[in-house]
């Protein structure tokens, strides 16, 4: 071992960075370690990042940090064929601090990785982790390309790869059916052309989440974000319903661009990057071990994303900062034992987002053996509103009777009265 610290990082996400922000802030030496040739440089996100957790950490961030639109616009779009229902919500006035903004990861992660380098963390890049050390049945340093190092605790935000975890033996390697693969677009396209398009404000943002026909057989959705001066297209898609559907994600980012409700919003735009990435959805039931001795798991490493509020980056922050404030009391106690860190994962079930992700246990399983319901709702909606808005001289009653059809074409009422029950009582 060449150098020692009191604490290690492996990966400069919003987890990993959050960790090391708060261990910095506590007098822990600590260095976070980064394979990317700088943080941000190899990831990706659609996307919002909802500010509240890291708000919590560091009021006001959001002056001061480089974001993109503040999004004051929520829409869901429930695609049909050759037709779609848009659900919009906006805000007049957004409230203070705003609920998320858009970002652009390599900007954002840079500005944020400083942040804590200027508590005091040592932030090392360009170096790739390949194992975790132990000693005597306690986690004791890493193995770098560049050499090793030890430390009393080291702390995992990987990200969704999760090799450190599966080779220390404290995650199974993800199912296919257990990740998502997303794939991204940045468009660029002029602010005041945003703005014109989308119906905002100066400076203000929308985000548009579509499920429906071009996703047919697949559990996935597509999504669609304004930044300044771009746009961020894209769609995730559990891997083994892609693998099912034969479909490749290059094909299917194409059929769903070409869809005229997402095509007129691209219109002139100019692709400036395609970027591909995982997204961990084994849920609560997929949690790899948070702790063991000398090391602590957190971000998508340790599963913590949630498909249905699209959220991932914020519980990153979210996991980081509870990794980091457990490291610093065992610093302070001089005890690493898993023992002493036991109290991480405690504070991570007490949490908003793991008992969503409890409450959700079983919703993704049900939605793959069921994958019709992706395209089968949305369907049938705007077949519905579609004979419902017709004036063809039928009465209202033969309407009524005929829209009863539409939706027992689309799916039996046994099988809707199934979903309504799984569905209200894993979300509600
Ligand atoms: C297309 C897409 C859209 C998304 N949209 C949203 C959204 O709108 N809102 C939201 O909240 N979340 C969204 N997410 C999820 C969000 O991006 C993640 O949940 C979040 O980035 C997780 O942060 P993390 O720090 O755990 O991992 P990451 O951000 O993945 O960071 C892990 C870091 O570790 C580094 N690393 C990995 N292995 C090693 C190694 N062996 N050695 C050294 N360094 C290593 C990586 O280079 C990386 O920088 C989206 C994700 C994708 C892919």
């Amino acid at each position: 071992m060449t150098e020692k610290f009191d604490a290690i990082v492996v990966g400069a996400g919003p987890a990993g960075v959050t960790a090391g922000y708060v261990m910095a802030n506590n007098n822990v030496d600590v260095v976070i370690i980064e394979r990317g040739e700088f943080p941000g440089s190899k990831n990706v996100i659609g996307g919002v990042l909802y500010i509240k957790t890291l708000n919590d950490l560091i009021p006001g961030f959001w002056k001061e940090a480089p974001l993109e639109r503040k999004v004051v616009q929520h829409s869901y779009c429930l695609m049909g064929r050759n037709e779609h229902i848009l659900v919009s919500h906006k805000r007049a006035i957004e409230s203070e601090p705003p609920n998320g903004y858009t970002i652009l990861r390599s900007k954002f992660d840079r500005w944020y990785a400083k942040k804590a380098q200027d508590a005091g963390a040592t932030l090392i890049t360009k170096t790739n982790v390949t194992e975790l050390l132990s000693h005597t049945g306690k986690i004791s340093g890493i193995r770098t390309d560049r050499g090793d190092l030890s430390a009393n605790i080291v702390i995992v935000a990987e990200g969704a790869n999760t090799m450190l975890c599966e080779k220390a033996g404290l995650i199974t390697k993800p199912r296919r059916d257990q990740m998502a693969i997303a794939v991204k677009e940045i468009v660029s396209l002029p602010p005041d052309r945003i703005e014109e398009r989308f119906g905002l404000r100066e400076g203000d943002g929308a985000a548009i989440q579509y499920i429906g026909a071009p996703f047919e057989g697949l559990v996935g959705f597509g999504f669609l974000y304004t930044n300044r001066e771009s746009l961020s297209v894209g769609f995730g898609a559990i891997i083994s319903t892609m693998m099912k559907e034969q479909i490749r994600p290059y094909d299917l980012m194409e059929r769903f661009k070409e869809e005229p409700s997402v095509e007129r919003l691209l219109l002139d735009g100019v692709v400036k990057e395609y970027q591909a990435h995982m997204i961990p959805e084994a849920g609560y039931g997929g949690m790899p071990k948070l702790f063991s001795d000398g090391v602590l798991v957190a971000g998508d490493s340790a599963m913590l994303a949630n498909p249905v509020t699209a959220e991932g980056a914020d519980l990153a922050v979210l996991s980081g900062r509870m990794a980091g404030e457990v490291a610093v009391e065992a610093h302070r106690k001089r005890d690493y034992t898993s023992k002493a860190l036991a109290g991480y994962q405690q504070l991570l079930l007490n949490s908003f987002a793991v008992k969503d992700m409890k409450k959700q246990s079983g919703l993704l399983q049900y939605i793959e053996e069921n994958a019709e319901i992706m395209s089968a709702y949305p369907e049938a909606l705007n077949a519905v509103l579609g004979e419902w808005f017709k004036v063809d001289g039928s009465t209202r009653s033969e309407k009524i009777k005929r829209i009863r059809s539409i939706v027992v074409t689309k799916r039996k009422l046994t099988k809707i009265l199934k979903d309504v029950y799984v569905l209200g009582r894993k979300l509600m």
